[in-house]
């Protein structure tokens, strides 16, 4: 794919990611020049000349990196788990982005009671994948129905039994009065880089693992 040939692309999603990878991005000399909530720009230069952000939906950034329209970027492992990272080197877990990925459900779903009892559940959620595998590999039947957001009205409204959702503070389950039942993984942010650009950018590339791998081993994970 057509790129810059000497400087870099990073592939970001605005919100959280941007928020909590801009101090990681000063440190390594890459302060964007603007931000997301300023303007509608979706190219930001940074301090570095050369590099740039790529401002995309956050289950978009494995694509721009696996094809090359990025030489590398930084996504959540709950979209990575989801859409699997062949083809994607994964040096740093960032530490950043934290949370967890769990089972929840309204306090009246008597879930342990369904589940022991081999009932087929019904799983609201934008993770299909993590979801199928974890009731799999509990030997839990289920029917899923694939949601783009708010899964947590799913249960609320009976579309479905539970959902699995990322939760932090756990301030959304409670406003709407769902229990977390089960741990599924924790998440954090990766960064993930194009296999090709390693080799052809590698003069480049290599020196911000190096710096990356010193600042998120001073920040702790
Ligand atoms: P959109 O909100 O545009 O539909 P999105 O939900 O994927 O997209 P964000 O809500 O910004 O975008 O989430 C981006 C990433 O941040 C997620 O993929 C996940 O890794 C992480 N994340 C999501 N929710 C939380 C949370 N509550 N606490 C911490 N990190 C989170
Ligand atoms: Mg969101």
């Amino acid at each position: 794919m057509a790129n810059e040939m000497r400087g870099l692309t990073l592939a970001l999603s605005k919100g959280r990611i941007f928020d909590d990878t801009f101090p990681i991005l000063t440190k390594l000399g890459m302060e964007p020049l603007g931000s997301p909530e300023a303007s509608r720009k979706l190219v930001i230069q940074t301090k570095q000349s050369g590099t740039r952000i790529v401002l995309i939906r956050a289950s978009d950034v494995p694509t721009y990196v696996r094809h090359g329209a990025a030489d590398f970027g930084i996504a959540g492992k709950d979209v990575l788990v989801e859409q699997g990272a062949e083809g994607l080197y994964q040096p740093v877990d960032l530490g950043i982005a934290k949370c967890r990925m769990v089972v929840a459900a309204r306090a009246d779903f008597d879930y342990l009671g369904s589940v022991q009892h081999g009932g087929r559940i019904t799983v609201a959620t934008k993770y299909p994948n993590i979801a199928r595998n974890h009731f799999s590999a509990k030997g839990v039947q289920v029917n899923i129905i694939k949601l783009y957001g708010s899964m947590e009205l799913a249960p609320i409204v009976g579309l479905s039994d539970v959902i699995v959702d990322l939760v932090s503070t756990g301030a959304t389950l409670k406003a709407n009065n769902l229990l977390e039942v089960e741990d599924i993984m924790p998440i954090s942010a990766r960064m993930v880089v194009n296999r090709t650009a390693l080799t052809t950018k590698g003069y480049l590339l290599e020196p911000v693992l190096r710096k990356l791998e010193i600042i998120t081993n001073s920040i702790s994970l």
